[in-house]
């Protein structure tokens, strides 16, 4: 079998390790002394000096410590690292995903960065404004794989929060997420308040979610307030009233305690109108949550599509308007304008969202 084909350190679990370890002439405590050591930023067995020599040599010809190969980096001018990882044995090009590394606005935080990870290889949610879903969805992150970006992201700076807001749809390959959420939970020490999944919002995974998951805080992708609209906004949502959406957000809101954050992505002369905003006001009134503002992105090389719609950025004045009316109407609305626009970090799905 080819060493890019076969389970990495990551994709066994305790017992699996151990027996893997015991069989290549270790003891069974080796196993965890090398998983502690990949986790604390040992890239290769032979950096792991605490293990024999002769288990180190066994291990490097027998079990890879990663899956993914890291395949582009680049920095944006305010910080943000973009990492574009590959799985190796699949097609070029056909198997990536990407991962951000935002660091703190203020260099002084000690807080540690905001890390943007994706759960799925391409996306079936196919909102035409996205790059991720335009070719639909390749396949499902395996749960190592997911926690294989903590890693990635680990190497480049210290990590203080995490948003599931890259490539893929995190409620649909959710069993993957929440294992790989689990063990960076138990691992990483990284608290569930600190995780934030972003979703579309399928309204009886919400419910679920909300009573068996540790109450991350959920933020929901809506984008308008009008059915038929969201209807092609969001098109694996089709024929879900927006209704529904919103009622299992408050379901979420009542068995976690925590609110819920509306995404918006502002599509310039589109859904960035007074009636949008007076709109979407009247159905948030009274509900106990909050709405993120996000002007479009527009597409950079690394994410670009001729088969995308030609959206256009929403003027800066129509975006304070919007937040007027939505704050009127007594809703907290941030803008999150991203940074490094000239740059990768610029990318359609991975926006800038470090500083909240
Ligand atoms: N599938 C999930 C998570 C991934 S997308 C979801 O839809 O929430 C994370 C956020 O980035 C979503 O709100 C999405 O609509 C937004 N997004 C995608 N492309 C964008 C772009 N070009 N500009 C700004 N935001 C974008």
């Amino acid at each position: 079998m080819s060493q890019q084909n076969q389970r990495t350190l990551l994709a066994h679990t305790k017992e699996e390790l151990e027996e893997r370890v015991v069989a290549l002439g270790g003891r069974p405590f080796h196993a965890r002394i090398a998983r502690d050591l990949l986790f604390a930023g040992a890239r290769s067995y032979e950096e792991m000096t605490s293990l024999p020599t002769q288990l180190r040599h066994a291990l490097t010809a027998e079990l890879p410590l990663l899956s993914s190969e890291l395949r582009l980096m680049t920095h944006a001018s305010d910080g943000a690292t973009k990492l574009l990882l590959g799985f190796p044995g699949r097609e070029e090009g056909s198997d990536e995903v990407e991962t951000v590394h935002i660091p703190p606005h203020n260099p002084k935080s000690t807080k540690g960065a905001t890390l943007c990870i994706s759960t799925q290889v391409g996306c079936p949610v196919a909102c035409p404004f996205c790059a991720s879903g335009l070719a639909g969805l390749v396949r499902n992150m395996k749960a190592h794989e997911i926690l294989e970006q903590f890693l990635r992201g680990m190497d480049v700076g210290p990590i203080g929060r995490a948003v599931v807001m890259g490539i893929g749809e995190p409620l649909l390959n959710y069993k993957e997420v929440r294992a790989a959420l689990d063990v960076v939970n138990k691992e990483l020490g990284l608290g569930t308040r600190k995780v934030t999944l972003s979703t579309v919002g399928f309204p009886d995974r919400v419910r679920e979610i909300a009573t068996t998951s540790p109450p991350f805080q959920l933020a929901i992708s809506l984008h308008t307030p009008f059915d038929a609209e969201r209807d092609v906004l969001v098109p694996a949502m089709k024929g879900v009233p927006i209704e529904d959406v919103l009622s299992a957000g408050d379901f979420w809101f009542k068995e976690t305690g925590r609110e819920i954050t509306y995404e918006y992505v502002l599509l310039g002369e589109h859904n960035d109108t007074p009636d949008h905003a007076h709109e979407l006001g009247q159905r948030l009134r009274g509900r106990r949550a909050n709405v993120n503002l996000i002007p479009w992105n527009p597409l950079t090389p690394m994410s670009s599509d001729p088969e995308m719609p030609n959206y256009r950025r929403p003027r800066t004045e129509v975006v304070a308007g919007f937040q007027e009316d939505l704050e009127e109407a007594g809703i907290i609305t941030t803008v999150r304008w991203s940074r490094g626009l000239e740059s990768d970090a610029a990318c359609g799905q991975l926006r800038l969202h470090a500083n909240s």
